[in-house]
């Protein structure tokens, strides 16, 4: 009897296209590796000798003021650099402008990249968490990812974290995606250091300038309190506040809530014309993930009131997967008639949910909120627009480039032109013409004083 090859099932089994090639490979890997490593550092030393030669006349002409000045061409910071080596940011020498150009010549010698963490003073680099120390296992960088995030207020994640998941992610194509970001969010939130007031004014309405941490720890702490400190929140974009210029019940409504929070680039844009600062942008969509962590680490509950049936509870459940420990009190969908609302509100109730989160829309939800403010029992009650339709995946949210430069709202357009083209290509600039004229008669649009001291409350 013949011997019969055995045949393994799966790939062990498999001879491979690949294997007679192995050698190769083998030879190969380790020298694209190389390559792969050597064309960062490449394009950041050809890109700094090509900008040095440009601008030599310049260079030229600083270090000759530095040299009369001090003696000296160059002074440095010394800063942790890869593999926590010290490495030296250079800087011209004495006073004046111009002195920050010398950074490119550190460029050139390797001591920092175009892209990357940023540089680290001593007391700094110890203090970085073990678990994110594999920044340090790249150069830092004269753009930094969390630099382009914090521009536009989307940093909510902390530096540590930002920077561990760049290291792991980065790609050339990725690094030059976030220079060119970074050139456009230096536009809209660089300048001059601005002050940052604790509350903001757009047409009269406070609005609370906070982070995004505190935000949570706030509504945290008035879910955990009875009913009778039972408090509204509302996030508003330029349309909102569109809509509050002429529509007196929204506004009163936004007046009487607790917190306002700051939505959006345009709010963005709107400070800096008021030439202050926005602190975070701190918008519903992007605190969500944020109060479902903190809910579930924190023993409070949820429930979603809004948008197309099945919507809040598919929310509700991909959040569940993501934070096991999410508690949901319940949801329900936003299309029910004036007869329905008391069976509503008593479905609400009887879940016994800390925080209430209502998508209806602006102005919809928060005037409704307001509305049945004694009927309801959650102490937190706050309007979220549509995020159940992102959180559920029904709409696809931009992707995390348009965010950083402040586009979201162009993909908003994009796949709505028909509704969101009022809301944006007409909105956005009355928005700021608007902002424009309550600069020229501050007067007219000043905070009514009784409302100061509430929103800026401390957290209970
Ligand atoms: N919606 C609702 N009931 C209604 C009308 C609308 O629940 O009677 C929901 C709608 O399905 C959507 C949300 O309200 O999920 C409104 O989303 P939109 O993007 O307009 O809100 P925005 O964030 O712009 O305020």
């Amino acid at each position: 009897m013949g011997r019969q090859a055995v045949k393994i099932p799966g790939p062990l089994g498999q001879r491979g296209r690949g294997r007679r090639r192995l050698p190769l490979r083998r030879t190969l890997l380790p020298a694209a590796r190389f390559l792969g490593d050597l064309l960062p550092r490449l394009l950041d030393m050809g890109l700094a000798a090509a900008l040095l030669l440009v601008i030599s006349p310049l260079l030229l002409a600083r270090g000759v003021a530095s040299v009369l000045q001090t003696g000296r061409l160059f002074d440095f910071d010394e800063l942790i650099g890869r593999c926590r080596t010290r490495i030296h940011r250079l800087r011209f020498a004495g006073s004046g402008p111009l002195k920050g150009l010398a950074v490119w010549f550190s460029v050139l010698k390797g001591d920092l990249a175009l892209v990357g963490p940023r540089p680290l003073s001593p007391a700094e680099a110890a203090a970085v968490p073990v678990a994110d120390a594999v920044r340090f296992s790249v150069r830092p960088g004269l753009v930094t990812p969390f630099g382009v995030k914090r521009q536009v207020g989307i940093a909510h994640l902390g530096e540590s974290r930002i920077d561990r998941d760049f290291v792991y992610a980065q790609s050339v194509k990725g690094d030059l995606g976030l220079a060119a970001r970074s050139m456009v969010t230096g536009v809209l939130g660089g300048g001059a250091a601005r002050e940052t007031p604790p509350l903001l004014n757009f047409f009269g309405i406070p609005i609370l300038n906070t982070s995004m941490a505190e935000a949570v720890d706030w509504l945290m702490a008035v879910g955990a309190s009875g009913h009778g400190a039972a408090r509204q929140l509302a996030f508003v974009n330029p349309d909102c506040l569109n809509i509050a210029w002429h529509d007196a019940e929204y506004r009163a409504v936004l007046l009487a809530a607790a917190r306002v929070l700051p939505d959006g680039i345009g709010i963005h844009i709107g400070c800096r014309m008021q030439g202050v600062a926005l602190r975070e942008n701190v918008n519903g969509t992007d605190l969500f993930p944020l109060l479902c962590a903190a809910a579930a680490e924190r023993g409070r509950s949820l429930f979603l009131l809004g948008a197309r049936p099945g919507i809040a509870a598919s929310a509700a459940e991909r959040m569940q997967r993501r934070y096991p420990k999410l508690r949901i009190a319940g949801t329900r969908d936003g299309y029910f008639d004036v007869a329905e609302e008391p069976a509503v509100i008593e479905q609400i109730n009887a879940s016994g949910a800390d925080l209430l989160l209502v998508a209806f829309g602006a102005p919809r939800q928060d005037v409704w909120l307001h509305h049945h403010r004694d009927a309801l029992a959650p102490p937190v009650r706050m309007g979220v627009g549509g995020l159940f339709d992102f959180y559920s995946g029904r709409i696809p949210r931009a992707p995390v480039w348009m965010r950083e430069i402040g586009l979201e709202w162009v993909y908003r357009l994009l796949q709505e032109p028909g509704r969101m083209w009022r809301r944006y290509v007409i909105g956005n600039p009355l928005f700021l013409y608007r902002v424009w004229r309550q600069m020229l008669s501050p007067e007219r649009f000043a905070l009514p004083p009784e409302r100061v001291p509430a929103t800026t409350e401390p957290t209970p």
